[in-house]
């Protein structure tokens, strides 16, 4: 289910409030001073600015020195004010540079790249930082209005939330990257306490700059309290991306339009971790979306209930932030920040996302050694099961974040089975993928009280009783190893819906993965994956039906793996 623009009341008061904001936001280049402002006047030299772009970040010296080299410019651009507008355009001294990712792309092998910057970096350690550090005060000095308001704006949202939604527990969402780095300093500084639960949800799929960075932050900040949450693993000594690569294996490689990834890594990890330290109470979650930032997320409101973890109010204090904004921040006060910004990435999130530009892709092929080598070699060869013609151009083409559904996979776990019971009226005989269990009847609890001793034992009855009236509503009967599930409506109330329901429960119970996907989706926290069991509280459980009509087809895994029609 999509976001569905469900804003609190409270929120009009907060749109109410004069705000501060760029309205036309626009980025103006001064040529005296060689540095991007905000206004059409320079604030230090007076002098008359230029439109230069609608956004921008500046381009550090690590970054610089991978550009000379792929340019073949060695000495030409260090030293010089260097900044990124969106689309990867670069301004050098408020010139654009004559600069193609994909003639880059056709034209260097990331992993010579990757030993080039080795041996530049040996010779010359200082790279250009003086220079840089000169050009960014002076950025600084000139923006320092802008940075007040900004303050100004983003404490006033952070108080605004937490004195309207009191009682709650504050948490910042943590990802290690720039917007989130800001909005935990915004929140800290506007509560004036470090008191603030971080929660940082490791993906095990971060870039190794994003690792360490995380590592520099609890050193340096031993009083925030800080929880990571991790998908659980299977063994003790489980490496970072092994279970994602098994999980690819089985439901394939996620695609810009499929990303499952983002609830089985991310999603349902922080929401399984917020259920076990909150208890009853309900959270405020201070996150780092920007409207800026895409226009999927533009929808999102600075305050607003979470469209992904239930019982969340979740507030964005930098909501209309530019890029520029954030760095302007983050440099003025002296942030520490995480160093894949150095080497030229513009957002970090998991290195191999296929929301990820083919730049950032060729950028991780050269930071992020061998794993980007397995990656493309896991690609390559689902590729080849699939049944592509040309594995290794379908991947290095990034056509691969194309992909729709489970189209050459073996994905028989989908389809759901059946025939009218010739002899009963109202009654299936469902033949199932996957033999009976224990397992199957948990995902027959949504749909009432899942009773094992009314039933005759002989035909291994079980029955599903009206939560209220305790009178029978379905009767199934199959063996445990069995395959042939009979399913008995006994009673309904709409009997189209109620067999689409149990389709989809069957479908489930037979490519159920474990993902974490109905777990962050049940608003009474009534489900719960054990080991790797999936279980649902029946004393919790109301019936609400959210579980199986969240996903299409019931299930993150049946949805992903569709195959088209005709395919
Ligand atoms: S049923 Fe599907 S969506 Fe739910 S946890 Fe299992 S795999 Fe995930
Ligand atoms: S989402 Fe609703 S039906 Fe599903 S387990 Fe939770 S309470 Fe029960
Ligand atoms: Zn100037």
């Amino acid at each position: 289910m999509e976001y569905n623009g469900n804003v609190c009341e409270d929120l009009k008061l907060l749109k109410a409030e004069e705000k501060y904001l760029n309205s036309e936001q626009k980025v103006y280049w001064c040529e005296n001073c060689n540095i991007p402002t905000y206004y059409d006047f320079c604030p230090i030299c007076d002098g008359k600015t230029r439109y230069l772009c609608q956004d921008a970040r500046p381009v550090f010296p690590e970054e610089i020195l991978l550009l000379e080299i792929l340019l073949n410019i060695r000495g030409r651009l260090v030293g010089k004010s260097i900044w990124n507008a969106k689309g990867n355009r670069y301004y050098v001294n408020g010139k654009r540079l004559a600069f193609s990712v994909k003639n880059i792309l056709r034209e260097w092998d990331p992993k010579r790249v990757r030993v080039l910057l080795q041996q530049e970096k040996i010779k010359d350690l200082d790279l250009g930082y003086d220079e840089f550090n000169d050009m960014i005060n002076l950025f600084i000095k000139a923006n320092k209005e802008r940075l007040h308001k900004l303050e100004e704006d983003s404490f006033r949202c952070v108080k605004f939330a937490v004195d309207n939604y009191p009682n709650r527990i504050v948490m910042v969402s943590f990802s290690g990257g720039k917007d989130s780095t800001v909005v935990s300093s915004v929140v800290r500084r506007a509560l004036g306490t470090n008191n603030v639960l971080h929660v940082f949800g490791d993906t095990t799929l971060e870039f190794p700059a994003t690792k360490e960075y995380v590592k520099y932050f609890r050193k340096k900040n031993r009083r925030i309290p800080f929880l990571t949450a991790r998908v659980p693993s299977d063994k003790l000594d489980e490496e970072d991306g092994e279970k994602f690569l098994q999980l690819c294996n089985i439901i394939g490689p996620p695609s810009r339009i499929m990303r499952w990834c983002c609830t089985t890594f991310k999603t349902a990890p922080i929401s399984s971790l917020i259920d076990k330290f909150s208890g009853n109470k309900s959270i405020l979650t201070f996150y780092g979306i920007r409207s800026s930032e895409s226009v999927r997320r533009s929808k999102y409101k600075e305050i607003s209930i979470s469209p992904k973890i239930s019982k969340q109010i979740v507030a964005s204090p930098i909501m209309d932030w530019l890029d520029l904004d954030v760095w302007l921040y983050l440099l003025s006060n002296k942030e520490e920040f995480n160093d894949a910004y150095r080497q030229g990435f513009s957002r970090v999130g998991c290195w191999c996302c296929p929301s990820n530009s083919d730049w950032a892709y060729f950028l991780s092929q050269i930071y992020l050694d061998e794993k980007a080598d397995e990656w493309r070699d896991f690609l390559i060869d689902f590729a080849r099961r699939i049944g592509k013609p040309d594995p290794e151009v379908y991947v290095d083409s990034g056509n691969w974040k194309a992909r729709q559904g489970g189209d050459g996979m073996n994905v028989n776990f989908n389809n759901v089975k059946f025939e009218p019971c010739a002899n009963e009226e109202n009654a299936r005989n469902y033949f199932l993928s996957k033999p009976i269990s224990g397992q199957l009847y948990e995902y027959f609890k949504p749909f009432g009280i899942v009773n094992f001793s009314l039933g005759r034992k002989l035909l291994n009855e079980v029955y599903i009783l009206d939560r209220n009236t305790k009178e029978p509503l379905l009767i199934l009967q199959g063996r445990e190893g069995a395959s042939q599930l009979k399913v008995i409506i006994v009673r309904d109330y709409n009997l189209n819906l109620l067999l689409n329901r149990i389709d989809c429960q069957i479908r489930k119970y037979q490519a159920c993965i474990n993902c974490g996907g109905c777990p962050a989706i049940c608003k009474k926290k009534a489900i719960a994956i054990i080991g790797d069991h999936y279980k649902i509280d029946q004393k919790k459980c109301v019936g609400c039906m959210d579980c199986i009509a969240h996903y299409d087809r019931g299930c993150l895994v049946a949805k992903v793996t569709q195959v088209r029609s005709g395919s």
